[in-house]
């Protein structure tokens, strides 16, 4: 949807500058554990006792934000540490790509073990943040099996920025931090509408975009099966999708693109069932756009028989069916819920912090450190970035765009700290506009609120140009370079894959 333009970033070579990173011995109350520490690591695993030169900056999250700093930042003058409940990155833009294999998934991630060990990675979540004590309390995102069954785990391989703390009656650690940035990103919103949760499908991650591949192409083998009428046909080949802002009308021109090409010629007596509709309470979809592009969208998805049903309000979604409010019920076979960002739990346990009223997101200076409740003044080793927070009377869109332009100014930041010098320049947004797919090769492309260079806006083929190749450009490994051009074209030659597994 959106289009990065700078590409620039600073590596600089620094020296250390933090020195006197003293040992946070509380991390080690469980002393009676060290007995079975012992097992698995020597001591020198833990910070107590490991020889640490370099500051310990943790990085929690590793989307947009997270991972671009991973990226970016000297890892010769820092001792990094990433936690992630994911060990890699998702190029989102491509995600509504992979959810109907106009793209295959690996294209879509990038992964974090790509950087150790030069850094540390913790498949964990973050569960709170101890702001004056500047201890992470974590819980390993692994599905490993329950700790009674593992009695002689531990956490090894610290690198010595870590002090880890293993409790016999949960899994959970401590991690301590000199800086730490928060990049934790949000959730999806559901409005509290009942039943979203338990029967609509998210589009936030590439294992959502596996899950509705799977559940598309399960619909149709389901639809094709001999006892099975055509009403119910008709209901299982409905394909709702709530929320009209650009992740919702990425994919269903997606999904449209695969039922006019790849299912019309192999499932040749369904493609007549198949309809997609699109919901939203708004009166437009891409409200986000120039009304001039807003109307093209409209008017190309209504002539391809996407049904736009602006206005609506859903009310409650129960297995298979929706009811809106001025439709009454409506039957699916699928249902996409894409309808904006909720706050992440993490953000939300976050009571020191300044918050922004509504969107619970952190506020920051506009050197991106957190604003503290206290003192109402900024903390000098916590900065957050991307969909979590939000720089003090500077809203700014949440975007993949904003997060990258974020995180490429926190590892200017970091680098010249790591220098042992000041960094105090304010970050600031360049706009580079907003693209967004419409099916059948044509997109639409919106610069009429960027600040420097021409307010232009585009539709149509040269759109959809620039829409693949701002992606193709922001694809970050050259693995990926190669993939993701490489499925292109396979899938234009010889079709998307229908197989399900
Ligand atoms: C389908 C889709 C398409 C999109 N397309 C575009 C686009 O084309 N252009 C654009 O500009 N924007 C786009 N966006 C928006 C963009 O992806 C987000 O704005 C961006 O990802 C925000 O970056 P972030 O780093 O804040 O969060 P994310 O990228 O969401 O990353 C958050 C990270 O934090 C981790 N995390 C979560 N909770 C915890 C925790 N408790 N502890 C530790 N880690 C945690 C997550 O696992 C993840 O790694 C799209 C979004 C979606 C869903």
């Amino acid at each position: 949807m959106t289009v990065w333009v700078e590409m620039e970033y600073v590596l600089a070579s620094v020296n250390p500058t933090f020195t006197g990173m003293h040992i946070q011995h509380n991390t080690l109350r469980r002393v009676n554990s060290l007995a079975s520490l012992r097992a698995f690591g020597s001591p020198r695993n833990f910070s107590s006792s490991a020889p640490r030169s370099k500051p310990r900056l943790v990085i929690l999250g590793s989307g947009w934000g997270g991972y671009e700093v991973l990226r970016g930042i000297n890892k010769k003058r820092w001792n990094i540490t990433v936690i992630s409940p994911t060990n890699y990155f998702n190029f989102t833009p491509l995600l509504a790509s992979c959810a109907v294999g106009t793209l295959e998934f690996r294209a879509a991630v990038e992964p974090v073990r790509r950087y150790t060990p030069e850094v540390t990675a913790y498949q964990a979540w973050c569960d709170s943040i101890d702001f004056k004590r500047k201890i992470l309390k974590c819980m390993p995102a692994t599905a490993l099996p329950p700790l009674r069954r593992v009695p002689n785990a531990s956490h090894s391989m610290t690198n010595g920025a870590i002090v880890s703390e293993r409790e016999t009656d949960s899994r959970t650690f401590n991690l301590h931090y000199d800086k730490l940035i928060i990049a934790v990103g949000a959730y999806s919103q559901t409005f509290n509408v009942p039943g979203v949760k338990e029967n609509a499908y998210f589009l936030k991650d590439i294992r959502d975009a596996r899950a509705i591949r799977t559940r598309v192409l399960e619909c149709f083998e389901e639809a094709n099966q001999p006892i099975i009428t055509d009403d119910e046909r008709r209901k299982l080949l409905h394909f709702c999708i709530v929320g009209g802002g650009p992740t919702g009308v990425e994919f269903a021109a997606e999904l449209h693109d695969l039922l006019h090409t790849e299912i019309r010629r192999h499932y040749p007596g369904l493609a007549r069932f198949a309809r997609i509709s699109l919901f939203d309470v708004a009166p437009t979809i891409l409200g986000s756009f120039d009304s001039g592009l807003q109307q093209y969208a409209s008017k190309k998805f209504t002539r391809e028989g996407i049904r736009i049903l602006t206005s609506h309000h859903v009310e409650r979604v129960e297995a298979g069916k929706l009811f809106v409010k001025e439709e009454g019920e409506v039957p699916f076979g699928l249902l996409v819920w894409s309808t904006g960002l909720a706050p992440n739990p993490l953000i939300q346990s976050i009571t020191d912090v300044e918050k922004h009223p509504k969107t619970e997101s952190l506020i920051t200076d506009d050197n991106l450190r957190v604003i503290m409740k206290d003192t109402g003044a900024p903390d000098p080793d916590v900065f957050a970035i991307g969909d979590a927070a939000m720089i003090r009377d500077v809203p700014l869109p949440a975007t993949a765009q904003v997060a990258y332009q974020k995180a490429k100014y926190m590892t200017k930041k970091f680098n010249v700290l790591g220098k042992d010098k000041e960094h105090v320049t304010p970050f600031q947004f360049h706009n580079a506009g907003s693209l967004a797919y419409l099916g059948d090769w044509i997109a639409v492309y919106d610069r009429t609120k960027v600040e420097s260079g021409p307010k232009t806006k585009e539709a149509g083929r040269l759109a959809w140009l620039l829409w693949r190749s701002a992606y193709f450009t922001r694809t970050i490994s050259i693995r990926n370079k190669i993939l993701v051009p490489m499925y292109w074209f396979i899938n234009w030659i010889f079709g998307r894959d229908l197989s399900r597994f």
